[in-house]
């Protein structure tokens, strides 16, 4: 009942708004959505979108079930930065649009191509007295959540951006109440402290999960669950992990004056680059949980706008490949290791029909698994080799004999899956736009990823 409410109000404001115009401009500021949430799944092309859906169907029905993302499709965004840097953008360029409306090179960080800072859309809103807040899977400096925080010349200088988050305030405020996601290695460094110095200014600060349900709505909040970026979903404590960090960031935003949150499901872009399809659902999962909550978010605070697109896709990912006509996600679905984790294991352990058949939750062929053994006696064998006869093999090799496995494993799975894959890095094809909520409507049709950020820069009540 509910998803059909929705639907029809999704519909009536679609009809309501037919001429496209912003209509924001001509609104009252009152009634200006008073949250604003922008998710980017970093590096989900419409192929994983696509894929999703047949992953995410209930074989045991005729139907092919409706997702999230299928409920709330508006529009597409085109991707590509400025023209210094071609068509194919990088996720700094890429976020820098979404974020400040400005296209940039590939590597900047919240500034222009003459290396000018550009406002972002959650500076703005922090001026307009709004709470701001950033959820992330991966560290929380990286190119996406530093594009909306910091200025830097390159997404590299990931220190420099870390310490930023600390330095630079807005009227004497810092710019976010809430950043959860990874990164000890740039917050607890040994020429300095940056989770002590937020601790001392008021912050608190997690690292689990767990502490996520106890934390006080007064004072802003600091989670970094991970060194780097948090592990696969796949083989992460929380599989729902985006999902739950962002319902304790929105239950900690509300306030007033309303927020503006950004959230990334970035690590679709990882499983793009990997070519790794398993780990790459496994992200999409989150990521539709993470859209269901804001369903119901939005469905209890209807004053806040939901917008989600991509940056670029990732991979060229190929819904069926080999000129065969069949996507069979059923391996997928049965998945409870990341291809990663599974090729860890097999490095140190025996492979044998008991271990592959429990670590991949699926029975393997007798081909697949006298495969995988080759590929390790092979790279074993290499490295001995190398190593010089009489040499025995020693663990440090394990890099080596890990890489030859985690190839096999993907090779696999994308040949059950019948999944193709054309690039290791980022292609320049248009990327969907969904949103629900209030003015959701603003975003029908095809945008520029520059047209996102002067959306909700309007939308947040810049004239
Ligand atoms: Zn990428």
């Amino acid at each position: 009942m509910k998803k059909f409410i929705l639907a029809v109000i999704s519909f009536m404001s679609i009809g309501s708004c037919s001429t496209h115009t912003l209509i924001a401009d001509k609104t009252p500021s009152s009634t200006l959505p008073k949250n604003v949430i922008m998710v980017i799944g970093d590096g989900m092309g419409p192929a994983y979108t696509s894929a999703y859906r047949y992953y995410h169907d209930n074989p045991s029905t005729k139907k092919v079930e409706e997702t999230v993302f299928d409920r709330h499709l508006l529009g597409l965004s085109s991707t590509y930065p400025a023209a210094e840097s071609g068509y194919v953008t990088d996720s700094a360029a890429g976020a820098t649009a979404l974020a400040s409306g400005v296209k940039s090179y590939n590597g900047a960080v919240g500034v222009d191509v003459n290396k000018k800072v550009v406002q972002t859309v959650l500076e703005f809103a922090k001026t307009q007295g709004k709470k701001t807040g950033v959820v992330v899977t991966s560290r929380i400096n990286h190119a996406t959540p530093a594009s909306y925080l910091s200025h830097n010349e390159s997404r590299q200088n990931y220190n420099d951006i870390a310490d930023s988050y600390f330095d630079e305030k807005i009227n004497g405020h810092f710019k976010m109440d809430v950043i959860f996601g990874g990164g000890w290695k740039h917050f607890l460094r040994d020429d300095r402290n940056l989770v002590n110095e937020f601790k001392q200014s008021g912050f608190q600060f997690v690292d689990k999960y767990e502490q996520l349900d106890t934390i006080d709505p007064n004072q802003p909040v600091i989670g970094l669950f991970a060194d780097v970026g948090l592990p696969w979903a796949l083989d992460d404590t929380s599989s729902y992990r985006l999902s739950v960090m962002t319902k304790a960031a929105t239950q900690h935003l509300e306030n007033k004056q309303g927020f503006f949150l950004l959230i990334e499901g970035s690590q679709i872009d990882w499983g793009g680059h990997n070519n790794d399809i398993a780990a790459a659902m496994g992200e999409m999962d989150d990521m539709a949980k993470t859209l269901e909550y804001l369903e119901t978010y939005v469905a209890k605070n209807p004053d806040t706008l939901v917008v989600v697109t991509a940056d670029h896709s990732t991979g060229g990912f190929t819904v069926a490949a080999n000129g065969i006509y069949q996507w069979a996600p059923e391996p997928l679905r049965a998945m409870k290791h990341s291809p990663n984790t599974i090729a860890n294991r097999l490095t140190t352990e025996n492979i044998t029909a008991k271990s592959t058949n429990m670590l991949f939750n699926f029975d393997l062929t007798e081909q697949e698994l006298s495969s995988l053994i080759a590929v390790k006696q092979g790279a074993q064998h290499s490295e001995l080799e190398k190593e010089g006869a009489g040499n025995p093999y020693k663990i440090k090799n394990a890099s080596k004999i890990n890489k030859a496995l985690y190839k096999t494993v993907k090779h696999l799975i994308d040949q059950r899956t019948n999944t193709g894959w054309t690039s290791s890095a980022h292609t320049a094809i248009d990327v969907p736009v969904f949103s629900f909520g209030a003015h959701s409507h603003e975003f029908i049709g095809l945008n520029d990823n520059t047209d996102i950020a002067k959306k909700i820069f309007t939308l947040l009540g810049r004239k």
